[in-house]
């Protein structure tokens, strides 16, 4: 068996293992952020706490390199919180149980937290060396990015002189990004009433959705299953009659909801005819989602007879009339880069409660004004249906920059070392880039990071190989000069 203590490079890997030790959710980073604090003192370093808990930690520049250009690294301190439905876990309690089978390090029945301790890692390892050379180091680590970027929201960076900033928050190795889009969070919340009805009592729940990342993934046309629930019902509106008791799918704002469930009332007499459409239905869906969501299916149970609360007839209708009309998925690519999307919103959660239904969205967009404009498309059609709309978490895109001097070094020296150009690129996911480009004025931004997948999934893993690489590219970074 491969012990993690024998992974290379030894000291990341070893810091990687004490912050997966410390509990660090988003909203719960302050055990990690005070242990961050202590390893800077412990080593004369200067470092600052905020009452939020991010942390900046500064070493000034070895000998030799106090004339080259400061250089920020950047990370996010929290991370997101997934279990195996069975597998008992506490996140706020416990530290993660890494495992590894020499080529993958993962986390027993949990995410790993690779997004983004191994920035954490890696800025702790420069940090603690005493053999590295660089230039001055104002190490930023933020918090509560994964639930807004709150963190990178509140900073204060007055105190920093660096005009560079390498984010390592990426997941592809090989990829300097060097643009993502901006976002914003939407409530919208439409009004309902009840009333006493009785009837045959079903329960139908659409799964095995395929779901994925809204701002990484949106592009695979994925099915949505609030929006296809909002059709499924509307479908069996056209044969038979009958109330809606509950409601709900989906779970983030920014995960394209893999499940949906409601819970009609109907006749007695209708419950066979109602047996028969949604396994037509179901049929249709699976045939035109094959490609996307082989796994969906429909779920159909009798429960028994029933006596209580319905939608209103004027409720349910201002309901599917919403969820039937709303704007969903990619509405625009972007014109400049071949295969970028521009500007989409999920519609990721659903939720119908005692006074109103609330559907929740990620909307993004590489331009800002098309941000708006379609914040006012939503606006506008959930006012048409007599509802409110919030939006909270706005952070802006990281616009691209042709002429960033730090890209170029970084292009450069990945090209001495590799023999190849790395691809410059943008996302449409979000990375606190644009939060922190309004903090630092001319700031020059590339994000990185060593290859990942399955990120706040239970299925995420971190590449050992490329955590090696990654961490001998950012030495040779470090100490490639510019002067003289
Ligand atoms: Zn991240």
């Amino acid at each position: 068996m491969i012990k993690i203590e024998e992974l290379e490079p030894r000291e990341v890997f070893s810091y990687f293992q004490s912050i997966c030790n410390i509990p660090h959710g988003s909203y719960h980073e302050k055990e990690l952020s005070d242990y961050c604090v202590a390893f800077a003192k412990e080593r004369g370093l200067s470092v600052t706490q905020d009452s939020i808990f991010n942390v900046v930690i500064v070493k000034e520049a070895t000998k030799g390199y106090e004339l080259e250009e400061p250089i920020i690294i950047q990370g996010h301190l929290d991370m997101v919180c997934e279990k195996k439905e069975e597998f008992d876990f506490n996140f706020e309690t416990e530290g993660l149980k890494l495992e590894t089978d020499g080529k993958y390090l993962y986390a027993n029945g949990t995410t790993l937290g690779g997004d983004d301790g191994i920035a954490v890692a890696y800025a702790l390892a420069i940090l603690a060396s005493d053999s590295i050379q660089h230039p001055r180091l104002e190490v930023v680590f933020t918090v509560s990015e994964e639930v807004g970027m709150e963190g990178a929201a509140g900073i204060e960076l007055s105190m920093l002189r660096g005009k560079r900033l390498l984010n390592i928050d990426s997941e592809e190795e090989g990829i300097m990004l060097s643009s993502c889009a901006g976002g914003v969070r939407a409530y919208c919340e439409i009004p309902v009433l009840y009333e006493k009805s009785t009837g045959q009592r079903i329960k139908m729940t659409l799964r095995g959705l395929t779901g994925g990342h809204s701002g990484v993934e949106i592009h695979k046309w994925r099915a949505n299953a609030n929006l296809l629930m909002g059709r499924m019902l509307l479908q069996l509106q056209k044969e038979v009659t009958y109330g809606i008791i509950s409601l709900s799918g989906g779970q983030k704002d920014n995960a394209i909801p893999r499940e949906c469930t409601v819970e009609i009332l109907v006749e007695q007499e209708d419950v066979s005819l109602v047996q028969k459409l949604i396994q037509q239905f179901s049929k249709i869906y699976q045939h035109e989602y094959k490609m996307t969501d082989p796994e969906m299916e429909v779920e159909l149970v009798c429960l028994s007879e029933w006596e209580g609360s319905v939608l209103s007839k004027s409720s349910w209708n201002k309901t599917l009339g919403f969820l039937t009309s709303t704007p969903n998925g990619i509405q625009m690519m972007s014109m400049e880069i071949e295969g970028l999307v521009e500007t989409s919103l999920n519609l990721g959660i659903m939720e119908l409660g005692m006074e109103h239904i609330l559907f929740t969205y990620a909307v993004r967009s590489a331009k800002k004004s098309a941000k708006e404009a379609l914040c006012d498309k939503l606006t506008f059609l959930t006012n048409l249906f007599e509802g409110n709309i919030r939006m909270t978490g706005n952070y802006p895109a990281w616009e691209y920059k042709a002429d960033s001097v730090f890209r170029e070094k970084m292009c450069a020296v990945y090209e001495e070392m590799y023999g190849v150009r790395p691809k410059v690129e943008a996302v449409h996911a979000g990375l606190e880039c644009g939060l922190l480009s309004e903090k630092i004025e001319g700031l020059d931004c590339v994000s990185i990071g060593p290859n990942m997948s399955g990120i706040h999934t239970t299925e995420e893993m971190l590449d050992i190989a490329s955590v090696k690489r990654v961490w001998e590219y950012l030495l040779r970074l470090l100490e490639t000069k510019e002067t003289e």
